[in-house]
């Protein structure tokens, strides 16, 4: 261990010093309390034998103020002639773990060494696996978050930050736009390439989503299979258009051939957009399904297009 030795007699110091070092550990002696609190951040000790009575700065202090200044805990000994309980106590109470009477005995000295060498250890290696599960915390809380092909968030993260959002644009009366989008004629992209290259496809669509909303306020998720949805906070309904047709220039613009496409040579999307100004009481439920009446219409329309939600729609589900 490296151990800071601090006593302002120096005989005694140089003596314990010797023995400390024929135990095999490295010493670094201090004179004062002053010099040891100097000391302690350069010499990073494991452990601190530590004299109580010293002039100017006696040892409670010096303990006192290693233990307010240095959250990381290491054993500190001290060293005293005295024995009374009293003194004990308020070296216990100064942060101190064990106490030495003084002349050290050699045993009892080994003996309390290598008890603060196990409890440090034992330390360390708890210390170790809290940064390990903290760190396995942290991937799980992004696992938990994350669509684990596309990278994207999952749906229900999703529709959480949705419920959120429409609560806030509620309290502040601003209007916020969902797009939901399709990628056209999906099926025969697989049955023509394969699933592997499919799940290339969606993943390409994904980032190039994630690259075009990455402004606070801005959300891409997977809504299932090899539809994504978008939302946009305070963006109205001339804003909403603008977003769609960006997502469209984009996702035209990975050219990502489609021999089988009937609309386009590449991969193209169709959207369902909707921008309203919610109220706070609306269901994620409500806003899922305007915009999904509204990518209908555009499935239908012939694809590769984005419509926006009408209220009239609803009727035509009536007719149909
Ligand atoms: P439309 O233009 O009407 O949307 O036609 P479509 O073929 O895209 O629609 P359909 O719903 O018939 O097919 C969707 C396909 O998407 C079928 C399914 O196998 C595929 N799919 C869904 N999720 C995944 C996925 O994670 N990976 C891959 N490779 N394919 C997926
Ligand atoms: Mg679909
Ligand atoms: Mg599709």
């Amino acid at each position: 261990m490296k151990i800071l030795l601090v006593d302002d007699v120096q005989m005694e110091r140089m003596q314990l010093a010797i023995r400390l070092k024929q135990l095999g550990h490295i010493v670094e002696m201090a004179d004062s309390g002053h010099e040891a609190l100097r000391l302690y951040p350069e010499f990073k000790p494991d452990l601190v034998l530590l004299d109580i009575t010293m002039p100017e700065m006696d040892g409670f202090e010096v303990s006192s103020q290693i233990r307010e200044l240095y959250p990381e805990w290491i054993p500190i000994i001290f060293l005293s002639s005295h024995d009374a309980p009293e003194i004990i106590a308020s070296a216990i109470d100064a942060g101190g773990d064990d106490y030495l009477i003084k002349p050290v005995d050699k045993l009892v000295l080994r003996a309390k060494l290598q008890a603060m060498q196990r409890i440090a250890f034992m330390r360390n290696q708890l210390n170790k696996k809290t940064a390990d599960l903290a760190r396995l915390n942290q991937e799980l809380e992004k696992l938990a978050h994350e669509d684990g092909l596309t990278k994207v968030r999952n749906r229900r993260d999703v529709d959480k930050k949705l419920q959120e959002m429409v609560s806030v644009h509620g309290r502040h009366k601003v209007a916020l736009t969902v797009i939901l989008l399709d990628v056209d004629f999906f099926k025969l992209y697989n049955d023509n390439y394969g699933h592997i290259q499919g799940d290339q496809c969606l993943i390409k669509i994904a980032s190039a989503l994630n690259n075009l909303f990455v402004r606070n306020g801005e959300v891409v998720g997977r809504y299932g299979g090899e539809e994504f949805v978008v939302l946009v906070g305070h963006s109205d309904i001339y804003q909403a258009e603008l977003h769609a047709e960006r997502i469209k220039t984009a996702i035209s613009s990975l050219f990502i051939s489609h021999e089988h496409s009937q609309v386009s040579e590449c991969v193209t999307v169709s959207q369902g957009v909707v921008s309203i100004q919610p109220t706070g009481n609306e269901s994620i439920d409500e806003l899922y399904h305007m915009a999904d009446k509204a990518l209908y219409q555009a499935k239908r329309q012939g694809r590769n297009r984005y419509v926006m939600y009408d209220p009239s729609m609803e009727c035509d589900s009536l007719n149909e």
